[in-house]
């Protein structure tokens, strides 16, 4: 048996390498003159790596298959601790260390541990905003749940399906241990080497043929996939690792048409628009132990990469999804750019700051992702098991395929290359 794999992003990327290692001979189709997909590691912005897609490894917990590379590899990392390295603007205008912020708070450290009591569950039909409102979230809350939880969801509370992305909040501990956001199964930890030093390992010994779009798949009777330069692979089995907007925009034709599986799946995930806007300055501007900011304004979000690392300059990265980043994209690059610093100078007390030099990485007008990463809309519960779910000769991999409590994120998408692989591998031995 042979095997084709269309999309080199972390998905393609674990699948490859899984059959590989079965001994199956596969080879890696990708659009882009580069791997990684969605994860993407800048060299030229700073004299560190720059995170341009995904940049955090969010959790500990043994399904988070990134730290098994990361130990194999040797690559160093960084704690985000979310206590006294972060500061946040609170609605009342006090400047505050988000400990402190915790510790003075309670119901603001409610919407961050989720220890919200003996609250009725989340339905399929409800979107995020309803059932907090439902369980009895205040106004000042549900904005806190907006520019925190919601904004690193990927998208606006409406478009949250509340059961689905309930899976992301750190669920109650029977052992009265400690929780939140900053315990160690849900804590966020950066890669200083770079998420690169891991992708390229990973793909070291595959096939990838670069600057490869796919723009047709047959699949009756074995499957062959054509290139937009007209050149046709062919194999006996595929995985389909392609971004979900990719797929909902039709940009690569099936025939057969999929079963109708795959479209309800389609029509139940929407790629959350999904901003970052990257600054270098030429010395701190904060004290340095200080690597993340939580504003009250746009963008809501703000880190830096530079943490921890000796050096004059320093890199501030903005993140902002849902209707923060719809409002910025509709500025162009500039205007966005000089808006969301002027907030960073408002925040900061700095109404001088410059930037030496800046950009955006805007994930909507990137034509092989066309989003950020997937939300599951209300009353599509099913909808990730759906685009899960095998059509042989095609498998189905990607981040917008894993299952809730890990869907949107690098290790979820490596879990779905995983799975497609084992399925493909069962298949081959059966
Ligand atoms: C700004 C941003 C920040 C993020 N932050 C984090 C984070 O901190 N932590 C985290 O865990 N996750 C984060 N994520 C999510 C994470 O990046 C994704 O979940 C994951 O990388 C998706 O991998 P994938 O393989 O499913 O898709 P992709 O990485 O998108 O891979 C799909 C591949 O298919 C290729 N392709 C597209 N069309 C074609 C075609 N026609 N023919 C051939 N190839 C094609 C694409 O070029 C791409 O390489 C972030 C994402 C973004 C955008």
């Amino acid at each position: 048996m042979n095997a084709l794999v269309i999309g080199a992003g972390m998905a393609g990327l674990s699948a490859a390498w899984h059959l590989q290692a079965a001994g199956i001979t596969t080879t890696v189709l990708e659009a882009r003159d580069r791997i990684g997909g969605r994860v993407w590691t800048n060299r030229d912005f700073a004299d560190i790596p720059v995170e341009f897609g995904a940049e955090l490894i969010h959790g500990r917990g043994a399904e988070v298959n990134t730290w098994d590379w990361i130990r194999k590899l040797g690559l160093r990392t960084w704690h985000w601790n979310k206590l006294d390295d972060s500061m946040i603007r609170t609605e009342t205008g006090d400047w505050l260390t988000m400990g402190e912020a915790r510790a003075q708070s309670p119901e603001l450290d409610a919407t961050r541990s989720w220890e919200l009591g003996d609250v009725p569950e989340p339905c399929d039909d409800e979107d995020l905003g309803s059932y907090l409102q439902r369980i009895g979230f205040s106004p000042a809350q549900m904005r806190y749940v907006q520019r925190s939880f919601a904004n690193a969801e990927g998208d606006d509370m409406r478009y949250l399906n509340a059961k689905a992305h309930a899976q992301a909040m750190p669920p109650p501990d029977a052992s009265g241990g400690p929780r939140g956001v900053d315990d160690e199964d849900y804590s966020d930890h950066r890669i200083l080497d770079g998420y690169d030093s891991y992708y390229t390992q990973l793909a070291a010994e595959l096939d990838i043929h670069l600057h490869c779009a796919v723009s047709q798949i047959n699949w009756a009777g074995g499957v062959q996939a054509q290139a937009v330069s007209g050149a046709v692979y062919a194999a006996d089995v595929a995985v389909i690792a392609l971004p979900l907007a990719v797929l909902q925009a039709a940009r690569v034709r099936f025939a057969p048409l999929l079963p109708a599986v795959k479209n309800e799946a389609l029509a139940g995930l929407q790629m959350g628009p999904v901003l970052k806007l990257v600054y270098l300055f030429d010395a701190p501007i904060l004290d340095r132990k200080i690597g993340a900011i939580y504003s009250a304004g746009s963008p809501p979000m703000w880190w830096s990469p530079s943490l921890g690392r000796p050096g004059g300059a320093v890199v501030w990265t903005a993140f902002a999804t849902g209707d923060y980043a719809r409002e910025l994209l509709q500025l162009g690059e500039a205007a966005a750019l000089e808006k969301s610093l002027a907030t960073l100078r408002e925040e900061i007390g700095q109404p001088d700051l410059q930037a030496r030099k800046s950009r955006w990485v805007a994930w909507n007008h990137d034509e092989f992702a066309l989003g950020g990463y997937s939300v599951c809309l209300p009353g599509h519960y099913a909808a990730r098991d759906k685009l899960a779910q095998p059509t042989p000769p095609l498998y189905w991999a990607g981040e917008a395929s894993a299952p809730h409590r890990m869907a949107a994120t690098v290790h979820g998408a490596y879990h779905t290359g995983k799975r497609a692989a084992q399925e493909i591998i069962r298949e081959a031995r059966a």
